[in-house]
């Protein structure tokens, strides 16, 4: 008999489980809404035209497919965090950052906790590391803290009585967290709820955390998604960089380059001094070596190419904001829709709330609803993917999320 025959099945991921029943509907209005990857107006996926010009001069060169190193990429992870953080931060501060090339941002995210377990106060630290997850946040966060070795709790961030940050139960759940937590931070359009803290709010944030001598992590899955400048949208990290935090960063090009199964990511790790930043370099090559030897080689490729080619990166840049205003132009036009059909519910925060996510409000069983009688899919929080609505399928949409919350 199998020596595995015992073994219980686990539960179906929520949001994968999601795609399965809707790829099993055979209504031919169906909609999907659950999953975060971005789709054009005709709900197709897209490969960037930056990205097919990346992967076309990439080939010409016929290069071998030999090994990266365990760190991956030293080009691509400069380019990375140079994304983030800028000229000016990066020429202040360029040989202080250790670095690796990741798994994405799940991957990026799993080796924070992997060092934060193994090296957070080293030789000082009698308990897990703790690290401070926003309510909500990204279903995967918790698995991957917990699994990498820390204790996860959370702190105050949406009301959902507004719709929208409450700010003072924020401060306050950061204040009261135990000194030295981790606090992990979504850089912006957060996920799954779409709100973002204003300038003025990061400000305060950045202050409890001083304050409190926490460590901000943040994981920047969605630069360029908020307002389609990746500039613009790296302000709360740069923010926090100039208030003198040091800043563990987990970076994903899954959705600003579109390169989700090619699986590009970044860990950077801000430090006080080059002796510092080695030592933490030295130590995740010893992390990731016996997870996976060393990082894929064809994303970074393609993400190096256009980084390094003015004509690529300005394309690219154009892209991006061209996805990042195409869902802002899906949010105006659902709210415009339910206020046309004559909603009495305020559907403001539709257009509110920034990036590919908008937290409807709408309960498990409007939720439910909306599949049974719809075949509209998307998480039971009621987070909508905005990224699957499209100029066609709107008015369908709005009419759907209308007839269940009358
Ligand atoms: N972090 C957040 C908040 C996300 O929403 C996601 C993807 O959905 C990720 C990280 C990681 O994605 P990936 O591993 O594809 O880069």
């Amino acid at each position: 008999p199998s020596r595995f025959a015992a073994t219980p099945r686990g539960p179906e991921d929520a949001i994968l489980g999601i795609t399965v029943a809707y790829n099993n509907d055979t209504n031919p209005k169906k909609i999907n809404l659950g999953v975060g990857a971005y789709r054009d107006d005709a709900g197709l996926p897209v490969v960037l035209e930056a990205v097919r010009q990346a992967e076309h001069n990439v080939l010409q060169r016929g290069l071998d497919m030999e090994y990266l190193p365990v760190a991956g990429s030293h080009t691509f992870v400069q380019r990375a965090i140079w994304l983030a953080y800028g000229d000016r931060i990066i020429h202040e501060r360029h040989n202080r950052f250790a670095a690796l090339q990741t798994l994405s941002g799940t991957g990026a995210c799993r080796m924070a906790g992997e060092l934060l377990t193994r090296f957070l106060d080293y030789g000082q630290r009698t308990t897990k590391p703790l690290v401070l997850l926003p309510n909500p946040s990204w279903a995967n966060h918790k698995p991957i803290f917990t699994d990498a070795g820390c204790d996860v709790a959370s702190y105050a961030y949406y009301n959902p009585a507004t719709r929208a940050l409450d700010i003072d139960a924020c401060l306050s759940s950061l204040h009261d967290a135990p000194n030295g937590s981790v606090v992990l931070l979504h850089a912006c359009a957060h996920n799954p709820t779409g709100v973002d803290p204003t300038p003025e709010q990061w400000a305060a944030i950045s202050n409890v955390v001083m304050d409190k001598g926490h460590l901000p992590l943040f994981d920047m899955a969605y630069q360029g998604f908020t307002s389609g400048d990746m500039d613009v949208d790296a302000a709360s990290v740069r923010l926090f960089a100039d208030d003198g935090h040091r800043i563990l960063l987990a970076q994903s090009f899954s959705k600003n380059f579109g390169l989700y199964g090619q699986r590009v990511g970044c860990l950077s790790v801000m430090t006080d001094s080059q002796n510092e930043a080695d030592a933490i370099n030295s130590q995740l090559k010893i992390i990731a070596r016996p997870m996976y030897s060393n990082p894929p080689i064809a994303g970074v490729r393609l993400v190096e190419e256009i980084l390094n080619c003015d004509q690529l990166q300005r394309l690219w840049r154009d892209e991006m904001k061209g996805m990042a205003r195409r869902i802002m132009s899906m949010r105006s036009m659902l709210r415009d829709e339910l206020v046309q059909l004559g909603s009495q519910h305020n559907w403001d925060h539709i257009v509110h709330q920034h990036g590919m996510f908008c937290f409807s409000g709408l309960t498990e069983h409007q939720v439910q609803q909306l599949r049974e009688r719809f075949s509209v899919y998307l998480t039971a929080n009621g987070r909508i993917s905005m990224a699957g609505v499209t100029s066609e399928n709107v008015p369908y949409l709005a009419n759907a999320i209308h007839e269940v919350t009358r």
